[in-house]
């Protein structure tokens, strides 16, 4: 059980009534203009937790500048939703895909990362995966591989094996993440289960034409033109 110097359940009680009211407007039916504004209310609402965060940072409380991470980072994903769910109805396929992977990411490090007592209702990260199955088609994806020449800890900037931070967990409301600057590429491969979900195949060919994979329509590649083609 973590030790809470202020008490943290007025703050939690506000989060579960904004999710509550964002839950309401995740639906493909709804307005995109109501959707939209939602979208904008919970921005300026993740600004006044961010500025919260740094008051309990500035006054080295951990574990509420943690809990605060996971509040934002649960807003942010159903931010993503809602986003996803606009750029749906508006035809861009490309983007509403990225929004749902943020919020799969995100929402994943919330999952890792918050005290069980706090976690928002259970099978979100469920809801996600079922938009995914049911709303795009199958992708394939592309996995790097690769020596890491250089790299550092994203919290205290030195190597993660000298440091005593772990990637994945929070520091003062911040996620240890390792930071790769220098990396030399071996190869790529084709894989269904990716690291990165971003990195998927956007294209395939078929009788010459180019096909987006999301949309099925052609692809024009305009060809090179020549002042390109010498710069390369
Ligand atoms: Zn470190």
């Amino acid at each position: 059980m973590k030790v809470f110097i202020e008490n943290p359940n007025l703050l939690i009680a506000e989060f579960n009534e904004i999710a509550g009211i964002v839950q309401k407007k995740a639906f493909i039916t709804v307005g995109t203009e109501i959707q939209k504004e939602e979208v904008e209310t919970l921005k300026k609402y993740r600004e006044d937790l961010k500025n919260l965060k740094k008051d309990f940072v500035s006054r080295k409380l951990e574990n509420e500048a943690n809990l605060v991470y996971c509040l934002d980072n649960s807003l942010l994903a159903l931010q993503c939703e809602l986003e996803m769910l606009i750029c749906l109805k508006e035809d861009k396929m490309d983007e509403a895909w990225a929004k749902l992977v943020k919020a799969q990411v995100v929402y994943g490090t919330v999952i890792r990362n918050c005290p069980a007592d706090f976690q928002t209702p259970n099978g979100y990260i469920e809801r996600l995966n079922q938009y995914e199955k049911l709303l795009f088609p199958n992708l394939f994806f592309h996995s790097t591989g690769g020596i890491i020449k250089k790299s550092h800890c994203s919290i205290c900037g030195q190597s993660l094996s000298k440091c005593h931070h772990i990637k994945g967990k929070l520091y003062m409301g911040e996620m240890c993440t390792r930071v790769i600057t220098e990396m030399e590429l071996e190869e790529i491969s084709l894989v269904e289960d990716p690291a990165n979900k971003l990195c998927r195949v956007l294209t395939i060919e078929t009788d010459g034409r180019m096909i987006d994979i999301l949309t099925l329509r052609e692809i024009k590649v305009e060809p090179i033109s020549k002042d390109l083609a010498d710069s390369i």
